[in-house]
Order: structure tokens, then sequence, then C-alpha cells
């Protein structure tokens, strides 16, 4: 039989009755025989996660608190106490949310902490289901650089979890290499269905959220833009990386090598197709141009002019040893003869960092010009039919010079899936909309 793995979100879980809805969808077909959850998300909009109240608790228990943490620490026990009402069953939650405030309390850390929500979500959809609980700690491994340890991770997987044919597990967390509970990045439990996937050898990756798949561009900037019927694994990458938070970035690489197929789906629609994530496109190359477009705000691009920089060996390497020893990443390299920019999120250079690394580039490479260009907007248009329809580039240039926008940076990939422009944060908005209205308007 067909295996499928499905992951339940936040919003999915936000409360008993939604629990029920997921719980239904499950039972609906025989062949979702794993579960992975993530902790009650908001109900409403100004509604709190759950995560969000753990990092507080854990922030004030560490700030020596006790009565602040008692009091977040029982907005917890009320929302987990009424999804269990809502539910109408009695699920022993009371039990898991005391050992949880104890285990806190006596110093578990941070990464314990956050990943409460999701344990205790899952004890509950286990009990709903009537399936069984298997801690994520049983198989997820961290290596010490604090990475998802793939291989170890798998093996693990396939050994623990076919001792099951069916079974809950919860998302966001696994073991670090130092035997205690970590956590993935914030949204990380889409990662987590990915690992159950891979480890199963699932046929479909369900990851079950409130909307119906990925929509071309930002909904809050683009009214009613248009739906992506398919993605592949590299575009949903390109996009999800740039702001489409739809999926986590990361979650494709546990399932990419196996070419597990991921349906992004809606519980609160479930008929709704959804979005497919694929390794090969089946969709006609000549139908579409360009798959999504999606951006980020804040960023800063530091430029460094040289005379004859490219012919200075080690140029490139002392100016990147700056960053990296301050443990800075970049996101674009643009360069030129004698020029050199480094496009870098604005929260690496807050508290006069920026200043600094600019007073450290100087002294490393001793630049004729080094300057920054702060406030800059990313876009990123993607597409694996860019490459095979002429004139793409021209089309977009020409739309946001029509519009008016000046544009101060533009990465294309060597593999022209993607153009990336850097406009103002002002003309951010102006920009998707821009691209959007010329490929996508009818
Ligand atoms: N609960 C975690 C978060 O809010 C992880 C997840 O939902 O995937 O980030």
């Amino acid at each position: 039989m067909d295996i499928k793995v499905c992951k339940f979100g936040g919003t999915s879980m936000a409360s008993g009755n939604v629990i029920l809805s997921a719980a239904k969808i499950v039972e609906s077909d025989a062949q979702r025989r794993y579960v992975v959850v993530s902790a009650p998300g908001k109900r409403f909009s100004g509604d709190i996660k759950v995560t969000d109240l753990l990092y507080q608790c854990s922030d004030e228990v560490e700030s020596g608190d006790i009565a602040a943490f008692k009091e977040t620490f029982g907005k917890i026990r009320v929302r987990f106490t009424n999804i269990e009402k809502e539910i109408g069953k009695p699920l022993h939650i009371e039990d898991g949310l005391n050992e949880a405030e104890q285990e806190i309390l006596n110093g578990a850390g941070r990464d314990y902490c956050a990943s409460r929500g999701e344990f205790l979500a899952a004890k509950i959809m286990a009990a709903v289901l009537d399936v069984p609980f298997v801690d994520a700690t049983e198989f997820v491994r961290f290596d010490e650089n604090g990475l998802l340890d793939q291989n170890k991770t798998f093996a693990l997987g396939a050994e623990v979890l076919k001792q099951y044919s069916r079974a809950v597990i919860p998302g966001f967390y696994g073991l670090g290499a130092n035997g205690k509970v970590k956590t993935f990045s914030r949204g990380g439990g889409d990662i987590s269905g990915s690992i159950v996937a891979r480890s199963v050898m699932a046929n479909l990756y369900e990851n079950w959220t409130d909307v119906s798949g990925f929509y071309v561009c930002d909904p809050r900037i683009v009214n009613s833009p248009k739906w992506i019927p398919e993605l592949t694994y590299q575009e949903l990458r390109e996009l999800s990386y740039m702001g489409a938070n739809v999926l986590h970035s990361e979650s494709i690489f546990p399932v990419r090598s196996a070419g597990i197929p991921i349906r992004i789906c809606n519980t609160f629609r479930p008929e709704d197709a959804g979005t497919y994530i694929v390794k090969n496109s089946t969709r006609d190359i000549r139908d579409y141009v360009v798959t999504g477009i999606a951006g980020k705000k804040d960023f800063t691009s530091i430029t460094l002019e040289k005379s004859l920089m490219n012919a200075e060996v080690g140029f490139v390497e002392k100016v990147l040893s700056v960053i990296g020893k301050r443990g800075i990443s970049f996101e674009h390299l643009p360069s030129g003869i004698d020029t050199m920019s480094l496009v870098i999120d604005n929260e690496y250079l807050k508290g006069g960092v920026l200043q600094e690394l600019i007073d450290e580039f100087t002294a490393a490479v001793h630049p004729d010009k080094v300057y920054a260009h702060e406030n800059i907007a990313l876009i990123a248009t993607v597409g694996h039919g860019m490459a095979k329809n002429v004139g793409t580039s021209a089309r977009l240039f020409k739309a946001l010079s029509e519009a008016g926008i000046n544009v101060n940076m533009i990465d294309q990939g060597s593999s022209e899936l993607n153009i990336i422009v850097g406009v103002e944060n002002k003309d951010y908005a102006d920009c998707l909309k821009a691209i959007y209205n010329e490929f996508f308007s009818e």
C-alpha cells in the first residue's frame, strides 16, 4: 500500500475543533499512516502561538522571574486544557503539562522548553486517532555543528518507524549531539514532516496548512494572485528562501534525493487541489514563463571599489574572511572588474556593526572607496520557463522602468532559474506588482 505522511501546521492544531477536522482528514484515507504535528498556533489574528509563549517562558526562567513564568505557563495550560475540553475525551494532558513545567523550572533549557508545544500536541493527536506516539528524539539527530545529521536520522527513522504501521510524531525537534533536545529554526515542523516521509519512503508528503498552496505572489500585495499548481524543488527553494513562507525553505532537502513529492493542502478546504512540489516539472514550458515572485525587505549592500581589484589575488578571500570571522553570511555578491558588493541582511548589521565592518574591510584590503547602501529590498522572479523563453529579462526590466522603479542591483543565477533585483524598500510593493502584471495579467 502507498504511504502518505501528513504534517499539520500550527493553525491546523490551534483548537480542539480544528484538531478533530485534521483527524478526520487522516482517517478519510488509509494511506495516511504517519502524522507529524506542530504546536497549536494562532486561532485568530492577534492570538499568540504556543511556541511563542514557550519562548517567553524560557526567557522568564532564565531571567529568574518565576512569577512571570508561572503566569505565562498558565496561559499554555489554558490553551491545552481548552483543547482537551473541546475534544471531549480524557487526554491526560494535565500530567504532560506538569512534567514540562517541572523540567523547565529544573533548567532543561530553551530548546526543550520550545519543543513542548509539539510534544503535547502530538500526544493529543495520537490519543484522538488512537495511534502510537513516537517521540522525535528517538530518531531525529543533529551533528556537532547543530545541523541535521541526515544519514543517521534517515537510518534511525527507518528502523524506528518500521515497527509501527501508523504513528504520530511531534515536529520541530530532535536530539542534539550533546544528547539534549534541539529544535530546528522556526517553522521547522515542515522539515520534520519531510524527514518522516524520507524515513518511511513515503509516496507523498502532504503538508496541511491554512492556505490552498502557493500563489504566484504574496496575496497581501497583489490582489487575488494566480495559484501555482506545481513547483519544482528548486523553484520552491528559491521562492521560500525569498519570503514565500508557506513551507520552510529547508523542507525539500530530506525528500529531494528520494524524489518524494510534497503536496501543500488546506485543512480548512480539504477538497482544494493544493500545490504539488516535484522533482521535475510536468508543466509545459511554453505555457508559462515565470512560476512565482517573492521578496524580502531590509538588506544593505556594501560596495568596495579598487583599481585593478580583478588582478589582486586573494582580495575576495580577505573580504569574506572579515564577515566569516563574525559569523555573518551574505545573500549576494555582485561584482565588476574593479568593484564588488556584499548584500547582507540588516539583522547582522545592527548596533554599529555596519561601521565596524566598513573599518575592517578598509584595514584588510585598502579599497579606494567603500560605502553602504541601506534599506534595500530583494525581489526574486523565479521559474524554469525563464531560461527557455527569449526576452524574459527584457520584459522584466521594461516593466520596472515603466513603473518608474530604480534598480540598484541585478543578480541572475547561472542556472537562469531566477532573476533577483535590489530596489529601495519603499519600492518593494510596486516592484512586485509591476513584475506580476507583466507576466500574469491577461
Ligand atoms: N511550532 C514551531 C514554530 O512556531 C515549529 C512549527 O510550527 O513548525 O515555529
